[in-house]
């Protein structure tokens, strides 16, 4: 028998119920825009600040628009101007590339390894090379480099590291929340995000003079005193003058639907991990097929699921993922000429320049990848897994691995 898995890989969890209620009640007394707040209330995006500092370990947080104006934010905040050269993984996705271009600022795309991290060694000579200050380092799909080494090389090289930490909220390198290593950690609350407000994105950071600027640019006006996870009011007195407001705030409605979610996600991690460890177990010993490895410092959150196909031709892979979709696994395959729907590759972006990364190429040229949604049960991974596993052992004729360089 042919088994075929009826699920979809687009549908997330409902909002909780608590959070349903709090968005009624909101629209109940209308008070949506975050300064809109009734005599010694705080407001819901207020809350969700401080939560979120607290939930990381952080001194501030600021809830905004979205990842990519987080990312933008973060970068502006810190100086970041037309014309700098800011350094970023080669295997990311589009928000994070345009974040930097959204600043006139030019990417210099650093190698990824065959574990989807960014490869520390291409890093210090592209530093040496570009010159750039800054890295946008992109956590690609909850894969943490090593997290130690990196900070070290980055300390070394005088270059301030913000985090993309999208596919990382939850995770954690050793004891510290990923997103706490660099000036700024960013993350998104999109819908197919860890917490979903349908859009969104946070800030977190320890620096007083970078957080007051970033709040003064989320669009703040004069009202920074309204916020319960910022530096204190003289800091912002320093740099109220000089900072732009590039309005990019959140309102109270999305606030109200993440904090319940926000209660909740340690447990959310737990079940996804639970799944990742059945597709994991699943796909152990497929031959042609390679598992990607994580380190052992990195508590993850397996949101989504990765593998590579290296020997597999571009012809032989296309046809596995065809016959995956027949069988109702949807699978993304990043080595596709043409981008498609969210799966851009960083040669798709071609107002960031004609940079040539071989070896990312390679490895993306044999990367398949997959959402695990909570909506899944451990029986619908075990079944997706037996069907990967069936159809990757139907690849009969596969290509030598492509040479490095
Ligand atoms: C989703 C995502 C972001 C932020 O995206 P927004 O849609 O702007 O919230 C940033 N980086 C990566 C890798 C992402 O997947």
């Amino acid at each position: 028998m042919t088994e075929v898995f009826e699920g979809s890989f687009t549908q997330q969890e409902p909002i909780p119920e608590a959070g349903i209620e709090a968005a009624i009640g909101l629209m109940r007394h209308g008070r949506l825009h975050r300064y809109n707040v009734a005599e010694g209330e705080l407001g819901e995006t207020a809350l969700l600040e401080q939560d979120f500092a607290a939930y990381t370990g952080a001194s501030y947080a600021l809830a905004v628009a979205s990842g990519g104006y987080a990312m933008g934010c973060a970068m502006r905040a810190i100086g970041v101007k037309a014309g700098d050269r800011v350094l970023s993984n080669g295997f990311t996705l589009a928000p994070v590339p345009g974040a930097i271009a959204s600043l006139g600022a030019v990417p210099v795309f650093v190698e990824v390894t065959d574990n989807l991290t960014i490869d520390l060694h291409d890093l210090a000579t592209r530093i040496e090379t570009s010159g750039a200050k800054i890295l946008l380092l992109s956590h690609m799909r909850g894969h943490l480099c090593d997290m130690d080494a990196l900070m070290d090389l980055c300390s070394r090289a005088g270059v301030q590291v913000i985090e993309d930490c999208a596919h990382t909220m939850g995770a954690r390198w050793r004891d510290t929340a990923s997103g706490r290593h660099g000036v700024f950690g960013c993350y998104s609350c999109q819908t197919y995000k860890h917490i979903n407000s349908g859009e969104g994105g946070l800030l977190v950071s320890d620096d007083d003079t970078a957080m007051a600027r970033a709040i003064m640019l989320s669009g703040s006006y004069m009202l920074y005193e309204r916020h319960a996870a910022a530096p204190s009011p003289d800091v912002f007195e320093q740099v109220k003058w000089d900072t732009p407001n590039i309005s990019g705030r959140m309102d109270n409605l999305r606030a109200a639907i993440l904090r319940p979610q926000l209660a909740n996600l340690d447990a959310q991690v737990e079940a996804w991990n639970a799944r990742y460890e059945v597709m994991e177990r699943g796909l152990q010993d497929v031959p042609g097929l390679r598992l990607i490895q994580r380190n052992p410092n990195g508590r993850f959150v397996g949101s989504s699921f990765q593998f590579l196909l290296p020997n597999a031709g571009a012809a032989e892979i296309e046809h596995f993922a065809a016959r995956c979709a027949d069988r109702g696994v949807e699978l993304k395959w990043f080595g596709a000429e043409t981008p498609r729907a969210f799966t851009s590759r960083y040669d798709s972006w071609r107002y960031a320049g004609t940079q040539r990364l071989a070896q990312t190429d390679r490895v993306l040229a044999g990367l398949l990848d997959m959402r695990l949604p909570l909506t899944f049960s451990l029986d619908d991974c075990a079944l997706i897994a037996r069907i990967i596993r069936d159809e990757a052992g139907q690849i009969t004729n596969p290509q030598p691995v492509a040479k490095l360089g």
